[in-house]
């Protein structure tokens, strides 16, 4: 499938739809969304996947309750999509090890350790963005970079 142009928000809001089912009553989902962003030229469905693994996740690490914030913004050049939760945060022996394939902390069963390596791969390798992560105990964001134009492949 080719790049269409696509507006992040729509992608955000059918993840959404798609993992309501898998959200907890306890859980609060705030979306900050600066729906005036341009669309960006992008793999939806690969996207998908992107915000499917960060919720996933971060609903993995809320346990049953806490806010999950979904934050869009424009810097320059970069459309950037945070996801947010008020989990107990990635201890500092685990962060350097999280985008590996296979690494996972989670019960045999319960996580494939492929999530975060996944997601990488689209993001910087199919997109030229970028995934960073900031964690504390209580506010875990998980920050994609989408360039508005990207360099053509
Ligand atoms: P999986 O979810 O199958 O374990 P991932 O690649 O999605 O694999 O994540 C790898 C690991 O990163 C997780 O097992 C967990 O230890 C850590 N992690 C990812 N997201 C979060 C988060 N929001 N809060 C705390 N830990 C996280
Ligand atoms: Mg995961």
């Amino acid at each position: 499938s080719a790049q269409q142009p696509v507006d992040v928000h729509e992608l955000l809001d059918a993840t959404l739809v798609m993992l309501q089912a898998k959200i907890p009553s306890g859980v609060r989902v705030v979306k900050e969304f600066d729906r005036t962003l341009p669309p960006v030229p992008a793999y939806g469905a690969e996207l998908n996947q992107v915000w499917t693994n960060l919720i996933d996740n971060a609903l993995g690490a809320m346990d049953g309750s806490g806010t999950l914030t979904i934050t869009t913004w424009r810097e320059g050049e970069r459309l950037f999509i945070e996801v947010r939760d008020t989990g107990p945060g990635i201890p500092a022996d685990v962060r350097p090890r999280i985008f590996e394939p296979f690494f996972t902390t989670k019960p045999v069963g319960e996580g494939t350790g492929l999530g975060l390596d996944i997601s990488y791969r689209i993001v910087v390798n199919k997109h030229h963005g970028d995934i960073r992560v900031d964690s504390q105990p209580g506010d875990t964001r998980f920050r994609v970079c989408l360039p508005i134009t990207p360099p053509s492949d």
